[in-house]
Parts: C-alpha cells; structure tokens; sequence
C-alpha cells in the first residue's frame, strides 16, 4: 500500500511491445451514442488524433438501437467474472473516420430504454454496467490490443486504474502502461453503497477514507482519480476550480494531492459537424463572409416553435440538459423580467421534471414570446444555434461546456456565467458575461446583450469576432498526444 491507499502496480521488467495504439474507454461516443457533450468530445477527439496519425481505438457499449450488422465481431462469449457473478458479452468492432470502435455487446446491461437510466432514476446496478466494461477492456489488452497508454472518461471507466492497482496490480500484462483519466463533469461521481465493493469484486479493505470510501459510500471516480497516473479535466479554469471547496464537490481534497498530476485541456469543436457554411440541417448556409442567410435561419427557428415570425425581434435560445447545473434555477428567478423584455425565448432540453415544468408554465403564460421543446432532438438544436441571435448558458458551474463554443461559430451571441469553460472561451468581444449567481446578474448580462444588439454596426463586429474564432480540436489533440507521450515514455 501507499499513501492513496491503493497497492502500487508492478513495473514491467523489460520493454513490453506495444501497437501505439491510444485506446479509450467511454460511456458514449458519437456518432453511436450520445447524452451530452462527453460523446462529442469522444468521437471528435479520437478521430482528430487518427487525423494525426495516431493509432487510436474506442471502447464502449453497445446499446439498444445500435446496429451491429456487418461489423465483424472481434471476441465472442467474452466471459468476466465480478465476485460471484459472471457476464458474457460480444465484442463488436467498427471503424469511424478512421478509429477502431469496439462495441460491447452485452443485452442483460446495456439493452436498455436509457444510457444511464429510465424514468425512475439511475439503473441501479450501474456499477456492474461499467464495471463489466472496465473488465472487457482489460481482457481486449490482454488479447487483441496492446495500447500504449489507457485514456479512461469519467467514474464509467475509473475502475480500470482501480482494477490495475488491485487484482492485476501484479500482472504483467498491464505492467508500464500508463493510464490517463479525463473527468467531463466532477458532479458526476459514481457513487453506490459499501455494498458494491464485493460486487466489483473488490477487497473490503479498499473502503476506507484515503481510497474508495466517500461519506460512507463507495466513490469510483475518487478511486479513479488516486490510481491513475495523470488527471485531466476539460478546461484550465475547470482544473482549478475542482481543486477548491467551493466546486470540489468533496473531491478538492484528493484533487489536491494529485495536484501535479491534474492538468485542463479545454475541449475543441467538430466542425464538420457544427459549421453554418455546411450544416444542411438549418434552412440556408452562411459564414462570417455572408451573413445573408441567417435570417432564413431565424425564421425557420421562429416557425419550428410556433413562435410569430418577426425578424427584427431578437431571439435567445438555449439548448441544454434540464439539470440544476446549467442554471434553470436563475431562468426561474428571472422569468418574468425576461418576457418583460421584447425578446423570444427558445428552450430545447429534456431532464429533470422540475425544470420541463417551469419551462411549460413560462411558454403556457407568454405563447407569444417563449418557444418550449421537451425532447432531445439535433435537428432542432442545430436550428437554434443557427437561429437565435443570442444563445443563454447561465451554469452553475461547467466543466467545459459545448454550445457557446458553437454558438461562436453560428453568429449567435453568448451570454454566460463566467464559471470554468464558460469564462475561459468567451471574451468581452464575442460575449457577454456575468459573475454572480443571480438572476439579477443575468438580467443584467442579458440587457447588455440587447442594448448591443440594437446596434447593428457593433453588434455585427461581435458576431464575426465569434465566428473568426477558431477551437478546432487540433491544438487540443496536440495537448493529449503530448500528454501520452510524457506518460508512455514515448511509445505513444
Ligand atoms: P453537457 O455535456 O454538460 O450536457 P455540453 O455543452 O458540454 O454540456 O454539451 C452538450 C451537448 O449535448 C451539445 O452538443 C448539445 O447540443 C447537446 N444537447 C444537450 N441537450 C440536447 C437536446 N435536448 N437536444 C439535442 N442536443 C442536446
């Protein structure tokens, strides 16, 4: 044992061979399945560092509605065993924009109505879910591929570090390969009762306050984050602000001791996917040279949402899971004062109830100035970066955070809080923000918006500024691959 409290792992005893291969291990990737920006930033990551040409494999479930017709199937009857438990799965494998996807196939965890959960809640063996596809993983290194470094997202996949600082800690296979965790969202932890240990087939042992054990749960991403050998997270103000009580969630402190190991990466964007110039989902093209069909766009908008098509109104939309993190709380505060304004409000989101009911109520009291959609649905969420002139992300906190990087690109104005991402991608000349969590400071960011958007000299200079900006993933990219080559010595 050593100060984590986790066993260190073996050092290899010669140079082991390796393919190069980078292999990552996810929940959800795009373009096969997605919940929120965690999928992007798979998809679009591994595929820009095979654009590099980096050897770069993915590895996540297979769930329900993902086909797997014609892909050939890389390990059948795949049998792991969890305590007294066993679970066999297949093991799919695609290739997207050049990077292997291996599908776990296993219909008893992941054939299921939701990624995570139905409407009762979160499954409550996702422990298994994830920790069956921690141990697929590890049984693919030990038979198919050979990777020169593991790059593991969030508490889904932070039982692979654990796994390889206890059961396999002496094994020689996984010896001198190092292995990266990405944390997408810290409030996100993995959190089951002291049960879970045995089911994980983990020692009782491992359940004390300097490894797994969380106010008397058991905390993966906690143990993630001690037995890995570098901690990423998905900005630079994000990295710090986990390191402090206020954002920490009670991880702060075991941040803190990996201080030197936690680094912030901040995420790119796909703009093969996210571009107006060649997105065919809204109703016209534009970029910064041609600002022309935009307004096609906001009229398009203005009728997807029932909403009265005037055009010199402006819109401000919102495009985001319903959860307390992305701020509903201040939308709630500051509802009326928003329609007060001669404004259209849009809202695309699905999650908590609580959230789906205000935002109805808010549409049922002004039909005529907010436009509601209950659902997930891209089509629409690409109409709405494209169609509002300001897009809202009032968060609580955000670890990176997607659409206002988007927004940039589509012409369409933040308004943030100047929390992690948020602050670090949006500047006094593309944005407006605010500070504190208030609706009255949102109030204000917003009237600030539409004081400038009267102004159509300046408000013209702001859109193009965003739209000039580039966050294209390959600097990003270019910050992992160096990321796997200090780790792995350079065999990455
Ligand atoms: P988070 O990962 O916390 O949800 P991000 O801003 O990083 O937030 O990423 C959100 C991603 O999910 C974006 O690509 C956004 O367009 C998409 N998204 C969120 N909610 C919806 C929805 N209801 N319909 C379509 N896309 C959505």
């Amino acid at each position: 044992m050593n100060a984590c409290g986790l066993p260190a792992r073996g050092e290899p005893t010669s140079n082991v061979p390796n393919d190069s291969t980078i292999l990552m291990i996810a929940s959800e990737a795009t373009p096969f399945a997605k919940t929120g920006g965690l999928a992007d930033v798979i998809g679009a990551l591994s595929a820009t560092l095979a654009a590099r040409g980096e050897r770069v494999a993915v590895l996540m479930p297979r769930y329900r509605g993902m086909s797997v017709r014609g892909m050939p199937l890389d390990y059948q009857d795949l049998r792991v065993w969890l305590g007294p438990a066993s679970y066999t799965s297949n093991v799919h494998r695609a290739v997207e924009r050049n990077v292997t996807y291996y599908l776990v196939d296993c219909p008893t965890l992941y054939d299921r109505e939701g990624l995570y959960g139905n409407t009762a809640g979160d499954y409550p063996d996702n422990h298994i879910r994830f920790a069956v596809l921690s141990r697929v993983a590890l049984t693919l290194v030990r038979h198919v591929v050979r990777p020169a470094v593991i790059h593991c997202h969030d508490w889904q996949a932070a039982l692979v570090p654990i796994y390889l600082r206890t059961m396999f800690a002496s094994d020689p296979t996984f010896m001198g390969i190092p292995v990266v965790l990405t944390i997408h969202n810290l409030g996100y932890q993995g959190l089951f009762p002291r049960e879970a240990l045995g089911e994980l087939g983990l020692d009782n042992r491992l359940f004390t306050p300097d490894c797994l054990e969380f106010f008397d749960k058991v905390n993966l991403l906690k143990g993630g984050i001690l037995a890995s050998d570098a901690v990423t997270t998905v900005s630079p103000t994000y990295a710090r602000e986990i390191q402090t009580p206020e954002l920490g969630f009670g991880l702060d402190g075991v941040l803190r001791v990996r201080g030197d190991a936690v680094t912030g990466i901040l995420n790119g964007v796909d703009y093969t996917q996210w571009d107006p110039a060649a997105d065919t989902r809204i109703a016209a093209r534009y970029s910064v040279n041609d600002l022309g069909g935009k307004r096609a766009a906001k009229a398009d908008l203005l009728a997807a949402f029932g909403l009265p098509p005037d055009l010199d109104r402006p819109v401000i939309g919102m495009v985001s899971r319903l959860a307390g993190q992305k701020g509903f709380d201040l939308i709630e505060e500051a509802a009326e004062e928003l329609m007060a304004e001669d404004v259209a409000f849009v809202v695309l989101g699905i999650g908590d109830p609580k959230y789906q009911t205000l935002l109805e109520a808010l549409r049922a009291a002004h039909p005529e100035k907010a436009g509601v959609r209950i659902a997930y649905d891209d089509v629409l969420a690409h109409k709405i970066e494209a169609g509002a002139d300001m897009f809202l992300m009032p968060s609580l906190y955000e670890p990176c955070g997607l659409n206002q990087i988007y927004s940039l690109r589509y012409g369409t104005v933040p308004i943030v809080r100047a929390t992690g991402g948020l602050d670090d991608t949006i500047d006094g000349g593309t944005g407006f923000k605010f500070v504190e969590y208030t609706g009255e400071a949102l109030m204000s960011a917003v009237r600030a918006a539409l004081e400038a958007y009267r102004d159509r000299e300046r408000w013209t200079a702001m859109m193009t500024a965003g739209m000039r900006k580039d966050f294209s993933w390959a600097a990003s990219a270019a910050r992992y691959a160096g990321l796997y080559r200090r780790l792995s010595g350079g065999a990455a």
